[in-house]
């Protein structure tokens, strides 16, 4: 009883391979189509390199920044929370090296398309695009400078911070003088940073406008090792535990000494294995205490630390794990990405984990008789506000609703029926498998918390 339309609910679906080569571009057309990311100032052409989110978008993104921000702050009692500004002043980013070595060597073709490319990323002398040959390469620095004020000098010069990092050691002090923190602890920060990326590509995976989530956790000086491990680990169990990443899909790229940045002792990337290869997905970098040492040189305060045990005073070293919502994102997008075969026909769906989903649970009554819509708006009424909503009156085939919340990814329908008007229960249909449970309205929160919470197998 109660379902709508009769599906196959015993979870043996046929799955279609998806060829690996069309994931990219099937995500990306669903990304647009389901308004979850636009190119932006579409209209007039585009801007290469930046992407709106639209309403599913927000609401994916919000979610992975939310629960960044519970299990790094919130769940914690060693890290504190900080916003500093997009803007800095020249003399931030020539302390901290930016200005010198946030470079990335470019090369142009000079043959037909005169096309630029990031030297590193071109394989032998010949553009990868007409075959023309490529200029020598020079170092292009990837910020953006900007002004404050009417004069365009030297002083008032600023950039836009290509890391929030940078904010964190400039208050470090502040924040030791204002809160009861105590080294180990961490500053954590969540906010936009800007590139100026030579050659932007693979949708969100590498832009100019996107938004950091860094932590720099401070420790004892050569307490790093033990720091550096822990992070590791943790990270990489929030990706598969938390957001429901394939773990196989997952792996540890420890670099080279030789290709470390100028302020970084080791490093290690967390990378997935996305449809174009392996990629950077966050990066955990033991920064030493460079920043507080340069910081400390060039602006002549004393960034030291007290230790209240031992009374020493020092420079904590810092470990830094640092991801961009855009790289979770189509991460996420990717690993959900699936087509499958319903009732014969096939269906797009994305396994988001309910943790992300843009919507958790969507209401959706069988039909538009007034007594179905009024049950209804009742259900969603005691469902807002403890879960991520959607109200899908639209009436018409309830299959090609289903399917629409399959390819935004929500996890459970929730179906209002001629029968609920007589038991008072409705049906959640799981979206992974099809099924199909009845259950009181009384006890549905109830129930939706369990299943959202991964407490109750879907
Ligand atoms: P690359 O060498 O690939 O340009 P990077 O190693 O300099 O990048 P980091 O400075 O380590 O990158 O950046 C930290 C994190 O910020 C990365 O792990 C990634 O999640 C994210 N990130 C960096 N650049 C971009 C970008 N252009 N677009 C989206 N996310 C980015």
């Amino acid at each position: 009883m109660g379902k709508y339309p009769a599906e196959p609910g015993d979870g043996a679906r046929p799955n279609l391979t998806v060829p690996k080569e069309q994931v990219m571009e099937k995500v990306v057309a669903l990304a647009k189509r389901r308004g979850f990311i636009y190119p932006s100032s579409e209209i007039y052409g585009g801007l290469s390199g930046f992407y709106d989110y639209g309403p599913y978008g927000v609401a994916l993104k919000r979610a992975i920044r939310d629960l960044w921000w519970r299990h790094m702050v919130e769940l914690r009692d060693d890290v504190v929370g900080l916003e500093s500004t997009l803007l800095m002043p020249r003399a931030v980013w020539e302390a901290s090296g930016h200005l010198e070595n946030f470079v990335d060597p470019l090369r142009q073709c000079l043959g037909r398309c005169k096309k630029r490319w990031r030297a590193d990323h071109v394989l032998g002398e010949k553009c990868p695009e007409c075959g023309g040959p490529l200029d020598d390469a020079r170092l292009f620095n990837l910020m953006f400078k900007a002004f404050v004020g009417p004069l365009e000098d030297r002083a008032s010069e600023v950039y836009l911070r290509p890391e929030t990092a940078q904010g964190m050691f400039v208050d470090f002090k502040n924040v030791i003088s204002s809160t009861r923190v105590r080294v180990p602890f961490g500053i954590a920060q969540q906010g936009k940073a800007f590139r100026n990326e030579i050659t932007p590509g693979n949708f969100v995976f590498r832009v100019r406008e996107f938004e950091l989530m860094e932590l720099e956790y401070f420790v004892r000086p050569n307490q790093d090792d033990e720091s550096f491990d822990y992070w590791r680990k943790e990270r990489l169990r929030w990706y598969t535990e938390v957001l429901g990443v394939s773990p196989e899909k997952l792996r540890m790229y420890d670099h080279p000494k030789e290709s470390l940045s100028h302020y970084s002792k080791q490093t290690t990337d967390i990378e997935y294995e996305f449809p174009f290869g392996w990629g950077e997905l966050e990066g955990i970098a033991d920064r030493t205490d460079y920043d507080l040492a340069v910081h400390q040189e060039k602006s002549k305060q004393d960034l030291t630390y007290l230790d209240p045990e031992t009374n020493e005073r020092y420079l904590p070293w810092v470990i830094e794990p640092a991801v961009s919502m855009e790289r979770i994102f189509i991460t996420l997008l990717v690993d959900a990405y699936d087509e499958d075969v319903v009732n014969n026909e096939p269906r797009v769906v994305l396994h988001l984990h309910p943790n992300v989903a843009p919507v958790q649970v969507a209401v959706v009554p069988l039909s538009k008789k007034p007594e179905l819509i009024e049950v209804a708006q009742e259900v969603i009424k005691g469902l807002r506000g403890e879960f991520r909503v959607e109200y899908d009156q639209t009436g018409g085939n309830i299959g090609r609703r289903y399917r629409r919340q399959d390819e935004i990814g929500t996890p459970f329908c929730i179906t209002i029926d001629f029968d609920t008007l007589n038991d008072k229960a409705v049906t959640i249909r799981h979206r992974d498998t099809t099924n199909q449970e009845r259950v009181p309205i009384t006890a549905l929160a109830g129930r939706l918390g369990l299943l959202t919470d991964g407490l109750e197998p879907s």
